[in-house]
């Protein structure tokens, strides 16, 4: 029998960030970088993995076949689990996962991994999802694997990703839309190196104060609250002021969200030069309203703007981790090294850039 091929991109959020944790809208686009699982129907789960080496071994519902599921091995096994409590039948998978993401640089290759191997579950045991079923599987099974209590951002970005498009979601309702970016609009994504080893603890304690200023509008829509509200519940003292922070970043953000995607689809210089504005709004936003920006990732994007990008902002789980910059086609690697080689020499620490294009999200290849 021969090996059927599944990909899933990695994804990058354009804008919207931590807006998931009040049901807002986020504005992701898939990679051309992802992870690949070439496989063919087994008895069990046996999967290699070609960058980290090692086995996942385990039954077709995702149980161990011996010893505990290490590692990487967890993602399998969560998934696995996930799509048999969704019903999938118990057919297993032999083969091999090679991806073209990097590792832990805030891509989402957790999630590509989620959903590359959920898809070739799927397919071999003749079972069909609908894409967004599937994204909540893989999120769910995120959770299951690492307890990264994590929105539907990636895997959802990673499905329904479309070339030369964003996806605008709205994480609440889950309905979506494509945003066309314009002709030759390049993503640079540059990783400033300093390990994001505060998101998930930092992630959970946002939540939590998310939730706090929510319950102090109790029975309110969160995308209803307004700003003058929220400054008049912390001045009468009925909102502490970090949690008043944290709701006054999740609403303007969600604000901008709407106004990147109708500056993308009416790309006139006066909009390009607004959508500059918004993204050094969003980012100046998550610095002192969420509070989840480092330093490197400030001077990375004021170097980006220095060096012509046309927008620029942290992006991703925050804490370190990396930045967006949208240049021109032309001048995307040039951009990239410019950056790159004058983060280095202020004593940055070990960069990197991609240079990627808005792409098509998973599926069957071959
Ligand atoms: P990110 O999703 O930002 O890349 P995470 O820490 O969430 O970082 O996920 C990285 C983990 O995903 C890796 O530690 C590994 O367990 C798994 N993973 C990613 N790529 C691969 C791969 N090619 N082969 C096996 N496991 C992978
Ligand atoms: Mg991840």
């Amino acid at each position: 029998m021969s090996a059927r091929v599944f990909w899933a991109p990695g994804r990058v959020n354009l804008i919207g960030e931590f807006t998931d944790l009040a049901a807002g809208p986020v504005l992701p686009a898939a990679l051309d970088l992802g992870v690949r699982v070439e496989a063919v129907a087994a008895d069990s789960i046996d999967l290699s993995s070609h960058e980290l080496g090692g086995r996942a071994r385990l039954t077709a519902d995702g149980n161990p076949l011996e010893g505990e599921a290490e590692g990487w091995a967890r993602y399998v096994a969560a998934v696995a689990t996930e799509l048999a409590l969704l019903g999938r039948p118990d057919v297993g998978l032999e083969g091999e996962i090679s991806s073209t993401l990097p590792i832990g640089a805030g891509l989402s290759s957790s999630a590509a991994l989620e959903v590359a191997t959920g898809l070739a579950l799927c397919a071999v045991a003749d079972f069909s999802l609908e894409p967004l079923a599937l994204a909540q599987a893989a999120r769910r099974a995120e959770h299951r694997a690492v307890g990264v209590p994590c929105g539907i951002l990636d895997q959802a970005a990673s499905l329904l990703g479309r070339a030369g498009n964003a996806v605008l979601l709205d994480t609440g309702s889950l309905a979506y839309e494509y945003v066309p970016l314009p002709e030759g609009m390049t993503l640079v994504i540059v990783d400033s190196g300093v390990s994001r080893r505060l998101e998930s603890s930092g992630y959970a304690t946002r939540q939590e104060e998310v939730g706090r200023a929510l319950t102090a509008f109790a029975g309110r829509k969160p995308l209803e609250i307004t700003r003058p509200e929220i400054d008049a519940k912390e001045a009468r003292g009925a909102l502490d002021p970090v949690a008043a922070r944290r709701l006054r970043h999740v609403l303007s953000e969600g604000e901008r969200v709407h106004e990147v995607a109708r500056l993308l689809r009416e790309p006139s210089p006066a909009n390009l030069g607004r959508l500059g504005e918004v993204f050094t709004e969003g980012h100046e936003s998550v610095r002192r309203d969420w509070e989840a920006s480092t330093p490197e990732l400030d001077y990375l994007v004021e170097l980006a703007r220095e060096k012509g990008a046309i927008a620029a902002r942290m992006t991703g789980g925050g804490f370190g981790g990396s930045i967006i910059a949208l240049a021109w086609a032309d001048q995307a690697d040039e951009l990239a090294d410019s950056v790159l080689s004058a983060y280095g020499n202020g004593g940055g620490a070990a960069a990197k850039a991609y240079v990627c294009h808005a792409s098509d999200g998973a599926g069957q290849i071959s």
